[in-house]
């Protein structure tokens, strides 16, 4: 046979391990440069396919795949989810005892596992006693920006994994990333000294993912958006990501007193307790999780259909990536934002306090403006990832809403007029309602409530005014003063408008669609209508996943991604072979669970026949390709050895088996060819005690075989 290139070969173990069909833009790529000894660096998105690109050159090479990676909860998922698809991996770390990880590693060196995953002060202690002709195929830094002083996510222990190179100069490096600007980019390169790396930056758009960014939401406000955000998706689930622990906490609790299924998790929570939330999460038992960032590390649930910040994140980094766990399976996702300025000043303090003052409150700064904007968002989020967009991406709050501008400038100075009247001693809150003439007590204690500015922008709402105010503040007209209590100042400029009277264009306030919101204390969940055909059996499916996953103890992603369901809801398979042409199911899953699945899908198409009946050749040929023998194929399809047999007998015949070493040992067939020579017609009575029969027939086949290979040569 032809040797088989590295593409091909790596194509087939992407569909016998994985069970995906394709590479994704720029995996084979990347694969082929790790393979040829190029160290690289690759930028992909969340969810764009970063792992397959270290793990497939584990089994491609005769080395071992090593993978850095600073997140243990991360590491572990991923072990998981390689040994259901039967791929020998492990993990050394610090939550493992000793014995477990000496232990490990023994295995690595004798090459019963193929990919470690290890922490970088793990690999740092043991770098030095790793034996340098050790044979690794190539070392994955994950999360390679942590190493950057200019990334958002600095660890201390990645500078030193220059050590890596140090110890294995040959040994190509992978560095991978999701989060990365030009400047992060180039020290990973120089700070891990890789030599001449091969740069992939995969696109960061993710079209399914809508952008929109609500101003100055009240908490009334807030919480109704949220709602329809569950009501919509009701049968998925989403998460709302908020600044505080406190913060987390409140918002569960009002989501629960709405009825709502709601989880909390944060750093500040027992591991038991945040596991079980993430479980919870994981396993669809809530609809919402209302966390702090510590949430959602290494989730591969395809299904996060949106994700709310309730309050601005500290830079684009740390928002996109956050947005980027919603939508991965591909399907419609959104993203909300609330942005207060109240937000801005608590961040500023964590800058203040971060060691990184300049560089962060740049950052800061940066999505401070994309918060703001009045262009497209995407355009602003992927220039700020170094990507040109030449086009307006038609699905963010922007391009679906273009601002209708007119002219504003009486707003404008009212707005000021009313400040300066104050001695610029009021925020924006104070400022809307003495322009609106509001009864509040603060007002009048100040003797606010007798200056002539109070109350002459009454016809104008709350919101509305909220919302021009925001727009004066972008367009310089106003300052806040985030050292005084957030407190308005006019700007220069705002004064040169005021004295000269010129004018100020605004974009028109366009209010919320006020859909009723379910309010009544302990409401029942949503109504649930009738499901469609589809959605039945998708649920029927999920419903055996989540049966198989709890008897195996892992979570159900690592069954099956929802995405993997959504095939099987499509295509309908109802037998093995179909079954294990569904993208995401391997070799591995089909012999697993096709059984479950595939009994599902035909009880929901009525289909009563027993299942097992008419197995064909082909699904043979695919366990022993998994590498079962024939007692398990016997067993796995619950037929008789004859059966399989026979199956074998057809598939030598079709020339669809050429490699017999898996059914049949050298001296068993010579000796079936021995007495075939000496005793054709008592052949079976003769080896009967020694062999099946159906072993006999198999081996006078190949006999069959190699004749006609002969005649053909
Ligand atoms: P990342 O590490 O970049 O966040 P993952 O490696 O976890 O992303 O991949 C995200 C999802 O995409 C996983 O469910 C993975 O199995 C799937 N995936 C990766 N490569 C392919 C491919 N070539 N075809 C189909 N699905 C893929
Ligand atoms: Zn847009």
């Amino acid at each position: 046979m032809a040797e088989l290139t590295l593409q091909q070969r790596a194509t087939a173990l992407l569909s016998r391990f994985y069970g995906y069909n394709k590479f994704r833009p720029h995996q084979l790529e990347i694969i082929t440069a790790a393979m040829e000894g190029r160290d690289t660096v690759v930028l992909m998105p969340t969810g764009g396919g970063k792992s397959i690109c270290y793990q497939l050159p584990a089994m491609l090479s005769e080395g071992v795949v090593i993978v850095v990676s600073p997140l243990i909860a991360l590491m572990r998922d991923q072990v998981t989810a390689l040994r259901a698809n039967g791929i020998p991996a492990a993990s050394v770390n610090s939550m493992q005892t000793e014995e477990e990880n000496q232990s490990i590693m023994r295995e690595l060196f004798s090459g019963r596992i193929r990919l470690l995953y290890i922490s970088p002060e793990r690999l740092l202690m043991e770098i030095d006693r790793w034996s340098r002709d050790m044979k690794i195929a190539l070392i994955a830094v994950d999360e390679a920006h942590c190493i950057s002083q200019w990334g958002h996510d600095f660890r201390p222990h990645y500078t030193q994994l220059s050590r890596i190179k140090q110890v294995f100069p040959s040994v190509p490096v992978m560095a991978l990333t999701a989060t990365a600007d030009r400047l992060t980019r180039e020290d990973i390169a120089r700070q891990l000294c890789l030599v001449n790396p091969a740069v992939f930056i995969s696109s960061f758009d993710r079209p399914n993912i809508s952008l929109r960014v609500a101003t100055d939401t009240g908490r009334r406000d807030r919480l109704r958006r949220i709602s329809q955000l569950i009501d919509r998706y009701h049968r998925d689930s989403g998460i709302v990501y908020c600044i505080s622990r406190k913060v987390a906490e409140n918002m569960d609790k009002a989501l629960r007193e709405l009825g709502y299924r709601s989880a909390v998790y944060h750093a500040g929570l027992s591991a038991d307790e945040r596991n079980a939330a993430q479980e919870k999460f994981i396993n669809g038992d809530v609809q919402v999780v209302c966390a702090t960032v510590a949430f959602g590390m290494g989730i591969d649930k395809s299904n996060i259909r949106w994700v709310v910040h309730n309050n601005l994140p500290g830079n684009l980094e740390s928002y996109y990536q956050e947005i980027g766990r919603a939508g991965r399976d591909g399907a419609p996702a959104e993203a909300l934002l609330f942005y207060s300025y109240a937000d801005v000043a608590t961040r500023q303090s964590f800058v203040d306090d971060s060691g990184q003052q300049a560089l962060n409150t740049e950052k800061l700064a940066r999505m401070k403006e994309f918060a703001e904007s009045r262009l497209c968002r995407r355009r602003i989020l992927l220039s700020y990832f170094n990507e040109t967009v030449d086009h307006d991406c038609g699905n963010c709050d922007i391009c679906l809403n273009p601002p209708e501008r007119f002219d504003g400038t009486t707003f404008a100075l009212m707005a000021m007029s009313g400040a300066i009247r104050t001695g610029q001693t009021i925020g924006i809150t104070t400022l809307v309602n003495l322009l609106r003439g509001s009864a509040m007590m603060e007002l009048r204690q100040r003797g606010f409530d007798r200056l002539p500015t109070f109350g002459v922008g009454r016809d104008t709402s709350f919101a509305e005014w909220t919302a021009y105010i925001s727009q004066m503040i972008q367009l310089g007209i106003f300052d806040i003063a985030y050292n005084e209590n957030n407190h308005l100042k006019v700007t220069p400029y705002g004064m040169r408008i005021l004295k000269e009277r010129t004018g100020v264009t605004l974009a028109r306030y366009v209010p919320l669609d006020r859909r009723p919101t379910r309010s009544r204390k302990g409401a029942a969940p949503a109504e649930e209508e009738p499901l469609k055909p589809a959605e039945r059996l998708l649920a029927d499916l999920k419903e055996v996943r989540l049966r198989l996953a709890r008897k195996e103890g892992v979570p159900p992603y690592v069954v099956f991604t929802d995405k993997a369901l959504l095939e099987m809801v499509r295509l309908e398979p109802t037998s093995m072979e179909d079954f294990s042409r569904i993208e995401g199911v391997g070799e591995r899953k089909t012999v697993k669970y096709w059984k479950p699945f595939v009994t599902a899908i035909r009880r929901h198409k009525g289909i009563t026949e027993k299942l097992g009946a008419g197995l064909s050749c082909d699904e043979t040929l695919l366990l022993l390709n998994a590498g079962y023998d024939v007692a398990a194929i016997a067993a796995a399809k619950e037929i008789k050895d004859t059966t399989v047999y026979n199956h074998l007998v057809q598939l030598i015949r079709d020339d669809k088996l050429t490699d017999f070493s898996t059914i049949i040992t050298r001296e068993q067939y010579a000796r079936v060819a021995q007495v075939a020579r000496e005793h054709p017609d008592t052949l079976f009575e003769i080896l009967a005690p020694e062999m099946h029969s159906g072993l006999v027939r198999v081996a006078l086949a190949i006999t069959d075989f190699l004749l006609r290979r002969k005649a053909n040569k």
